[in-house]
């Protein structure tokens, strides 16, 4: 079973308009309210490739139990550490073609002992679980160093941890001893992980990107680079990774549907090969759908099937 982690989710609100009115009334008949949280995309991606999946994360309040019956609905087994604060709400504005203006809460602020007893659930759940995913950014009062915290934990029971998150959090994880087993940067994460200008249509310069010391130990880096497919390294070796073209309703999710594509080959132990053209096929997938970290797994062999990995 994989295990899923959202430490900050949410209650995603959508809201379509024609034209966004600044400082007036805007009103509105199409509302979407969804359990958000790029975890909650990556798990929802899993479920849907038939993958037994367990989301854990932190919630609390009414908007909690919001997200968890979202998640029972999608038959998504969940087992949260529940808080006394109330989980945050995102509000998407999709608004003048194609602009999206977004407020985004930054969510409970947690406390030493929540931390702490977080820990210990996570740590229960590990037993039962065979690879760990953990998405997005820490809730407030969190260390950066709670995710390196978390790979360890993850380490000492034999499971490999896929990292996608940013910032501090990230650069803390890849200074640890105990590294990720996968990131998973898009090009602007990865530009700010590494001191050298990153030209993408150069393999030589994305090879010396994943060379640099802070990168080069940890296991899998697929950098996605949307339509362009993905530049990969794993251990020693490095492949390109092509897509064809598509037609893109909502790209949003599609880095969290490739990292459900990649837990889910890598732990069924699939080649390099297969594991890397799931991930480019959930991704695509998740482009063509207007709903976030949602696929359509009947289309999965079609695409499957165009996508092209060359080791470079
Ligand atoms: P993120 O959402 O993390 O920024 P990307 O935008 O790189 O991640 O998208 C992840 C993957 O989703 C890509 O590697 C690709 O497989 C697919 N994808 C994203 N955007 C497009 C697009 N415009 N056309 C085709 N595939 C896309």
């Amino acid at each position: 079973m994989i295990l899923t982690v959202t430490m900050n989710p949410s209650i995603d609100v959508s809201y379509p308009l024609n034209h966004l009115k600044i400082d007036d009334v805007n009103r509105t008949t199409e509302v979407s309210k969804t359990a958000g949280g790029k975890g909650l995309n990556v798990s929802r991606v899993i479920q849907q490739l038939g993958t037994k999946i367990l989301a854990t994360g932190i919630i609390g309040g009414f908007f909690g139990q919001f997200i968890e019956t979202k998640l029972s609905e999608d038959h998504i087994e969940h087992n949260f550490y529940k808080i006394d604060q109330e989980s945050r709400e995102c509000i998407a504005i999709l608004h003048d073609g194609g602009n999206q203006t977004e407020i985004l809460e930054s969510g409970p602020v947690l406390s030493e002992e929540e931390k702490n007893a977080f820990l210990n659930h996570y740590n229960d759940l590990l037993a039962q679980s065979s690879l760990v995913t953990i998405s997005g950014s820490l809730p407030s009062g969190v260390n950066p160093n709670f995710y390196a915290l978390m790979v360890r934990l993850a380490h000492g029971k034999g499971k490999k941890v896929l990292l996608d998150t940013s910032g501090e959090s990230l650069k803390t994880a890849l200074l640890s001893q105990e590294k990720p087993d996968l990131i998973k940067p898009n090009e602007e994460e990865l530009q700010q992980l590494i001191p050298i200008e990153l030209n993408i249509h150069n393999p030589e310069s994305l090879k010396a990107a994943l060379s640099t010391p802070d990168l080069k130990d940890v296991e899998w880096i697929c950098v996605s680079l949307g339509k362009a497919g993905a530049f990969v390294k794993h251990g020693s070796t490095f492949y390109s990774v092509s897509i064809p073209a598509i037609n893109v309703v909502n790209p949003v999710g599609s880095g969290d549907a490739t990292l459900a594509g990649l837990a889910v080959a890598i732990d069924s132990h699939q080649s390099d090969e297969v594991i890397l053209k799931t991930a480019m096929t959930t991704g695509m997938l998740n482009t063509m759908e207007r709903q976030t970290g949602f696929i359509d797994s009947d289309k999965f062999d079609e695409y499957f099937k165009k996508v092209l990995v060359t080791q470079v």
